[in-house]
């Protein structure tokens, strides 16, 4: 069996949920990981933010809107009364449910994620019911009986599996399932989520908690390209990724597959493809266990970062000094994405900005401190083990017109990063698929 995920734009409209409906019924009994329709989720996360600051009428005049673009949905993608009138009837239930949360008073993060939990019923309802009226029979599967997170806010694969595998086993003879991806439920059983974008994350889960012969993320794309073809104009898809190269690009900025749904399928051995919905037959992406030496792969970029340089002003040893400057970020809960030191200093980055004034207040007590604001992290994959002699050589070399202010390399076998200002983005993506993709082409 295997995990098929169609993302928003996949679905969304009622002629695209058509042609994902011939997709995978030709595909046989597989479990289909829908994310909501394209603009839904943003759509719940204005109603929500509406309830938050008690506009109340805001709100509601968003759900009607929103409820008016399901109801035509429904008339063009259903063509028989009682397949219409299920529709109406669930999607109707929906809204109602939606409208409940739009009381006076204080509104909670528990009622919101609730409410950002109906995009997926909604895509999931619509499908099953087409496919039911396309005479298949498919199995609607509640994912809020199923994925759930424990304290720390982890997927439990082990309670997935033991709450799925009956379901599957009691509807042996499906031609299909149809499940939602994004939405679950927390450690204190209330409705939540896997945070924006984690429908990938829903299908990786399912996939390693049945294990899956292999887990298909469709998007709008053939394959995670060589580099950001926003801002590259000769990119292209690359075939074959080992989960690691996948993992660090799609961290580091790759917009294809969320960062964190890459590790479940890793730790069970169970590949990704990443195929596009527009042409299917294309070959796409397959992330898997086996590294194809010797070669860079691909180059992403990550907006929005700050880099902050302590320079140790006290008589403190080097390792004491780290130790402070880490354990300053860690009680800030501030993750650091890249690191460079130097007997006097060392240089880190993060891509939030959220209590950085603390942060550089406490950094100050030790040492000299300084801000650089809206740099981006490029990263080139690839194999770049260090015995493979040459490769950074050429990455850098690439670079050599554009101003680094730091390199990162060697923390792992497969990428090497260089954080470069914002205004130098696009040259420098650029500058790299000329050197490393097109020379000598
Ligand atoms: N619908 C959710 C979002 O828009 C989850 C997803 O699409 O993966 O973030
Ligand atoms: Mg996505």
């Amino acid at each position: 069996m295997k995990v098929l995920k169609f993302g928003g734009t996949s679905v969304g409209s009622a002629a695209r949920i058509k042609e994902v409906a011939k997709l995978i019924t030709d595909r046989g009994a597989n479990i289909i990981v829908l994310s909501a329709m394209s603009g839904t989720t943003n759509t719940l996360v204005e109603i929500a933010d509406y309830l938050y600051k008690h506009n109340v009428n805001g709100a509601k005049e968003t759900i009607n809107s929103l409820e008016k673009k399901y109801f035509d949905v429904i008339d063009e993608l259903l063509a028989s009364d009682s397949s219409r009138s299920r529709a109406r009837e669930c999607i109707g239930s929906i809204f109602s449910h939606i409208r409940s949360f739009t009381h006076e008073g204080e509104f909670s993060q528990v009622e919101e994620k609730a409410i950002l939990a109906q995009g997926e019923l909604m895509s999931t309802n619509l499908m099953d019911i087409y496919l039911h009226e396309q005479g298949y029979n498919s199995v609607w599967l509640p994912a809020l009986e199923f994925m759930r997170t424990d304290h720390n806010g982890e997927a439990d694969v082990d309670y997935i599996t033991l709450k799925l595998t009956p379901m599957l086993e009691q509807h042996g003879d499906a031609d299909l399932f149809v499940t939602q991806g994004f939405i679950c439920r927390n450690h204190r059983g209330e409705t939540d989520n896997l945070l924006r974008g984690g429908s990938d994350l829903t299908a990786s889960l399912i996939g390693a908690a049945i294990n899956a012969e292999e887990i298909e993320i469709w998007t709008d794309i053939d394959g995670m390209h060589n580099n950001d073809p926003r801002y590259v104009e000769k990119t292209e898809p690359v075939h074959e990724l080992h989960f690691n190269e996948a993992a660090e690009l799609a961290y580091f900025g790759a917009k294809i597959l969320h960062p964190t749904c890459v590790m479940p399928a890793k730790v069970n051995n169970i590949p990704i493809r990443v195929l596009n919905t527009m042409e299917p037959e294309a070959r796409g992406t397959l992330i898997y266990n086996t590294v194809h030496s010797r070669s860079i792969k691909a180059v992403a970029a990550k907006d929005g970062v700050i880099a902050i340089k302590i320079k140790s002003s006290r008589m403190l040893p080097a390792s004491g000094f780290i130790h402070r400057v880490f354990e300053i970020f860690d009680n800030y809960n501030r993750p650091i994405d890249m690191i460079a030191t130097s007997e006097v200093g060392i240089s880190v980055t993060i891509d939030d900005p959220l209590k950085l004034e603390h942060i550089i207040d406490e950094l100050k007590e030790f040492g000299t401190v300084a801000v650089d604001y809206d740099m981006v992290i490029i990263c080139v994959v690839g194999d770049l083990e260090w015995h493979n002699r040459g490769f950074e050589a050429r990455a850098i070399d690439a670079l050599r017109d554009v101003p680094v202010r730091m390199i990162s390399y060697g923390g792992s076998n497969y990428n090497i990063s260089f954080l470069v200002k914002k205004e130098d983005k696009v040259r420098a993506l650029n500058a790299l698929t000329d050197h490393l993709f097109l020379q000598g082409k």
